[in-house]
């Protein structure tokens, strides 16, 4: 850091000092997070919105610290993903994901599904197929219970990407498309590649009641996906008429707090599987 200078200029290193400093720190709790049984999975219901059916749910990681509280996933994330520990990570959430699903399967609830997301650093790993593979043999899976979120972030080299996606869609888990529409790919891997499933981003549903904008872009993802075979989940579906505008152009699924916020495994089984 530099010594002279404006206060201003010094005061602005040394924010951005503590700021990596802290990171730093968080990064070896999060080291020891897995083992220290600080990270646990809520699971967020997707809804069927013609028939309010719910047999799908998304698992998103928590992170419970004693010297930081929950940290946010928007906050750890990047930090996992920067450390390399979202590999660890990611295998954790993958193997506590199919125990869940192996239970269900075992309990006959036999259409049950669990969405994981997947980093693009996981994605991108060279093993990353065969260690699906590994998990659906070792619990007996079937594997439609599994589904993988991608990002358009991890679809920077198509050929690869191809022969990931296809590998894994030979085995039979579904695939889909998170966050679409804020990517920056373009649209033409949609018809390379075999896609299950497009998440329209929250961003999009957010207003969609009240900005014509969002609404045609809505509209426009869905009667592409459809055209292209693939389902839709909408994200971030807040009211009820967010429900209604998405039902009026055939959306299958939506997944938001007007549902159900994201909740610990225990409410999801009182809720669905009792
Ligand atoms: P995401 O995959 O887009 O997950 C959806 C996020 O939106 C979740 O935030 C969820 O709690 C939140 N959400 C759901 N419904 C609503 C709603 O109606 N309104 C609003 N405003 N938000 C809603 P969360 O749990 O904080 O996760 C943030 C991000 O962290 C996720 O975004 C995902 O990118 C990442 N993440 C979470 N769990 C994992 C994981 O196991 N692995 C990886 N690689 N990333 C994860
Ligand atoms: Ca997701
Ligand atoms: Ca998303
Ligand atoms: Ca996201």
């Amino acid at each position: 850091v530099k010594e002279r200078g404006r206060a201003g200029y010094r005061f602005y290193h040394k924010k951005m000092l503590d700021t990596s400093r802290t990171e730093a720190v968080m990064e070896s709790h999060l080291r020891r997070a897995i083992e220290k049984k600080e990270l646990s999975i809520h699971y967020q219901p997707q809804v069927d919105l013609d028939t309010g059916n719910i047999n799908s749910f998304e698992a998103l990681l928590r992170w419970n610290n004693p010297k930081f509280g929950f940290v946010a996933p928007g906050v750890f994330i990047p930090i996992a993903e920067d450390s390399g520990l979202i590999l660890e990570i990611g295998d954790w959430v993958l193997d506590q994901v199919c125990i869940q699903l192996k239970e269900w399967q075992n309990g006959g609830f036999l259409d049950a599904r669990i969405a994981v997301n997947i980093s693009s650093k996981q994605f991108k790993q060279e093993a990353f197929a065969s260690a699906i593979k590994k998990y659906i043999y070792k619990y007996e899976l079937n594997p439609q219970a599994l589904e993988l979120e991608i990002t358009e972030s991890s679809m920077t080299n198509i050929h690869e990407t191809l022969s990931i996606l296809k590998e894994l869609k030979q085995m039979g888990v579904i695939i889909s498309i998170d966050d679409f529409g804020t990517g920056y790919s373009s649209l033409s891997y949609l018809r390379r590649y075999p896609i299950d499933i497009i998440k329209i981003d929250q961003s999009f549903i957010k207003e969609i009641e009240q900005d014509e904008k969002d609404e045609a872009i809505a509209k426009t993802i869905i009667h592409l996906a459809h055209s292209l075979g693939m389902e839709v989940i909408a994200e971030g579906v807040e009211k009820k008429d967010h429900v209604e505008i998405l039902k009026a152009v055939n959306c299958e699924k939506g997944q938001g707090y007007y549902f159900s916020r994201p909740v610990p495994i225990e409410n999801i089984i009182e809720m669905y599987f009792c």
